[in-house]
């Protein structure tokens, strides 16, 4: 039996793993979970698994909440909740967790990934953000600490599954990294000036947290997953291509030097990348949505020649390092978050994320505190530009 700790439990990737580990109740055990306001969902998610012991509550009101909530509950197993970041540490370094699934949106994910690197666990990694920000502290962090990251991004589990079995990325050739074009595929940029946020969270494949799915709408979620790809295969950015799949079935492909590609497949369902990165040697089985082979029209196109812009400042971060990958992040979030509240429109989360990006001013230091620091003062930033342009 393993013993996992879900942190971001009340969220889409959340669902995915509880479901998961539902199909698969005599191998795996959800021991911990952590959120942040969502005491409803928490509580809901409380009643149905027994043996969870452990709730960490980011917010504080919340927190308060839950307490509040449970007071009327039984112990009939030791259970406990927490609050402050140290009892997340001790949390995730308790001795009766085997796995930690990194399910937190955004950079807020930044510090239980690093509190997670250090740990020696399997951690099953779905916050990209918190690599974009950090890798060039968190993966080598890991390294030391044989702490083993397993991508659950689709695209980076099905690398990471098409690399399986191979020595090492030195027979690598390629890679393409396949982005379905969410729902304004075949759109330019400035047919996209007055969409609504509602038609941007409207994607064609995939169901996902309000983030992911504006970044899905903007391309600049593949973007981020280029910088993702770049630290966790260690590859320099130029093996990667990025390429429109409009179908989401083929969610990567790894060519060889001897000229093999190599593809994973499925239907976009997030279950198929958490069960395969759940999994010992063994695959554990789900149910899923077979692929009728006969039927598939599968297609693919170039990336759209408008957001080569966009595309570049990732490569240029993915050249400069983890540091310009804070900016980059920070940019595009205040830029979301904006376009969420109607503060601006689609086609000016562009303009915040290239203005900010211009002016930043980035330090060398490679510490959780230099990263902090460069992200706070980047959503100063941006947040100035936003207001340059709804003044
Ligand atoms: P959701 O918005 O659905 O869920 C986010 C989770 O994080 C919730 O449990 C939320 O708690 C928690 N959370 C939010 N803010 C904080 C905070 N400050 N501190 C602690 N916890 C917090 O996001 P998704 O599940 O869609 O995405 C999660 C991550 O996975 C993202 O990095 C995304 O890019 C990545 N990803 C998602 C995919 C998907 O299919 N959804 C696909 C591939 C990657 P609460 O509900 O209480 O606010
Ligand atoms: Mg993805």
């Amino acid at each position: 039996m393993k013993n996992i700790l879900l942190l971001g439990a009340t969220g889409s990737i959340g669902d995915s793993v509880l479901n998961v580990i539902k199909q698969n109740n005599k191998e795996l055990n959800l021991i911990g979970i952590s959120f942040n306001k969502n005491v409803d969902k928490a509580r809901e998610i409380f009643v149905d698994h027994p043996y969870l012991s452990y709730v960490h509550v980011e917010d504080q009101k919340a927190y308060k909440y839950f307490c509040a909530r449970m007071d009327y509950y039984p112990d009939s197993s030791p259970r406990d909740w927490t609050h402050r970041p140290s009892e997340l540490e001790d949390l995730i370094n308790h001795e009766s967790i085997d796995i930690i699934v990194c399910a937190i949106s955004g950079f807020a994910g930044l510090k239980a990934t690093y509190m997670a690197a250090h740990s020696g666990k399997k951690v099953l990694l779905a916050n990209k953000e918190s690599i974009v920000a950090g890798g060039d502290l968190i993966l080598p962090i890991a390294k030391e600490n044989k702490t083993e990251i397993i991508p659950i991004d689709s695209e980076h589990n099905a690398i990471f599954q098409c690399l399986n079995g191979e020595k090492g990325t030195e027979d690598v050739k390629k890679i393409i990294i396949t982005a379905s074009g969410g729902p304004f595929i075949n759109k330019s940029i400035s047919d996209l000036k007055n969409v609504t946020v509602k038609e941007a969270l409207a994607h064609p494949n995939w169901k996902m947290g309000n983030k992911v799915t504006i970044d899905s709408a903007t391309l600049v979620n593949k973007c981020l997953e280029l910088i993702e790809a770049k630290h966790l295969f260690s590859l320099d950015e130029n093996y990667f291509d990025l390429v429109v799949h409009p179908q989401s079935i083929v969610h990567s492909i790894v060519t060889y030097i001897d000229g093999s590609s190599i593809c994973q497949m499925s239907s976009p369902d997030m279950r198929v990348p958490i069960a395969h990165a759940m999994s010992d040697k063994n695959r554990i089985p789900i149910d899923f949505n077979s692929l009728d082979f006969t039927s598939l029209n599968l297609s693919f196109q170039e990336f759209p020649p408008d957001r080569l812009e966009i595309q570049s400042i990732a490569r240029e971060v993915c050249n400069k390092g983890s540091n310009y990958g804070v900016v980059f992040n920070a940019a595009n979030e205040i830029a979301v978050e904006s376009f969420i509240n109607a503060k601006i429109n689609f086609d000016k989360i562009y303009e915040v994320i290239y203005r900010t990006f211009d002016n930043k001013n980035v330090s060398k230091d490679l510490s959780i505190e230099s990263i902090n620091d460069i992200d706070m003062q980047t959503r100063i930033e941006a947040k100035k530009v936003v207001k340059s342009i709804t003044n």
